[in-house]
């Protein structure tokens, strides 16, 4: 049996189980992108487009042994995996690691990370003159992106639009306080449990004034939108079946030792996982452990036992710009919240940049 592992996808999870079997493996590591995109980035990377370069770490210096092919799956199959490309990867492991989508800004549209940062530069030049801006969606990213808007621009006014009556309503009343009150101060609008009666006429990210009407009847004008909400599942190379059957919303079906069901050699990680929790970088990045142990014990002939158990309770580290923002962690007596500091220096201050800067060695 061959020692080569095929990893798909080159995201939070997969850079991490890549990383971690490159010494005991022939590893290849296969992405459409040439740089890792650290997401929780995007909308600072936005707002301040000097800094966008810190979230993009070349693949090429993540692994020393092994391969990271620059291409796209379209099928996988318990023996391998086909490119776009036509190129055929046979590998003995698998790792299905390819992630969601999220509409742009959130996560870039361009496979370059130059590509990126040009698309980046241009709407926030166009972001720059528009002095009313609405986000529609009030999830985490629409309050991100609120918050990284107006650390830059004070002065601008900015609306979040969400059906949702109420914000995050998995989280703790207390850090929930804590939300609106920085919202007010902010003066970041929220207008909760009402939807737009038809989409803005205009296309996201592009300053042009507009005026919507919310169901509730309110005309909101704006200088230019965008769209927080909505997650594709990048699964769309397990269409043919050749491989699993997905879940409804194009998840993969995993066992507690995250091997996707019905094989010990294919493994899954990440967002495309259908394990029973909300869908997060940390938690890839932990499913990457658990695979990593698990394909190394079989490596060695031994029995794969490290187990995936999700954290009953919710976390979130939710910046408001650097300084600010809420959040919660699992304690093991229960959910804590968190002050704006700690939010800060673990995810606010530099967005995660230090810790992708050690796992690329581009310190
Ligand atoms: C603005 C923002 C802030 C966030 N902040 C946080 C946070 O603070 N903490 C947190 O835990 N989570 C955060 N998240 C969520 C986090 O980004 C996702 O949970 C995370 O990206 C999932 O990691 P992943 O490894 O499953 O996939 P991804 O990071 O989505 O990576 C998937 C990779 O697979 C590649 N790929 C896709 N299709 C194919 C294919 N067919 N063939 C080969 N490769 C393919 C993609 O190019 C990509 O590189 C945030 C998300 C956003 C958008």
């Amino acid at each position: 049996m061959s020692r080569t592992v095929a990893v798909i996808g080159g995201g939070y999870g997969g850079s991490a189980v890549a990383k971690a079997l490159d010494a005991e493996a022939d590893v290849v590591l296969i992405d459409p992108r040439d740089a890792f995109v650290n997401a929780a980035g995007a909308l600072r990377a936005l707002a301040q487009p000097d800094w966008a370069p810190n979230m993009f770490f070349p693949l090429d210096t993540l692994l020393t042994r092994g391969t990271v092919v620059r291409d796209r799956a379209v099928s996988v199959d318990p023996g391998g995996v086909t490119l776009a490309s036509g190129r055929r990867v046979e590998a003995s492991y698998l790792v299905l690691a390819s992630g969601s989508s999220y509409a742009y800004p959130a996560k870039p549209k361009a496979d370059s990370a130059e590509e990126a940062l040009d698309d980046l530069r241009r709407t926030h030049k166009e972001l720059a003159g528009a002095d009313r801006v609405l986000i529609l969606g009030a999830g985490p990213v629409g309050l991100e992106l609120a918050g990284e808007i107006k650390e830059v621009w004070p002065h601008k006014r900015v609306t979040i639009v969400d059906p949702a009556e109420r914000l995050l309503p998995a989280f703790q009343p207390e850090m929930l306080q804590d939300l609106h009150r920085q919202l007010d101060e902010l003066d970041i609008r929220l207008r909760l449990g009402t939807g737009l009666a038809a989409p803005p006429a205009t296309e996201p990210g592009r300053a042009a004034t507009f005026t919507v009407t919310t169901t509730g009847g309110e005309q909101i004008t704006a200088d230019i939108w965008f769209r927080a909400h909505g997650v594709h599942v990048n699964s769309d190379y397990l269409a043919d079946e050749r491989l699993t059957t997905r879940t409804p919303l194009g998840r993969v079906p995993v066992t507690e030792t995250l091997n996707v069901r019905g094989y010990d050699h294919v493994y899954a990680v990440g967002d495309i996982t259908d394990v029973p929790e909300d869908k997060r970088a940390g938690y890839a990045m932990q499913h990457a452990e658990v695979v990593a142990r698990n394909i190394t014990a079989q490596l060695r002939g031994e029995q794969p036992t490290a187990v995936y158990r999700p954290s009953p309770d919710p976390m979130i580290l939710l910046p408001l710009g650097p300084g600010r923002g809420v959040g919660q962690l699992p304690t093991p007596d229960g959910p804590a919240v968190v002050p704006a500091a700690t939010v800060s220096e673990y995810k606010g201050a530099d967005l995660f940049t230090g810790r992708f800067t050690e796992l690329f060695g581009t310190a």
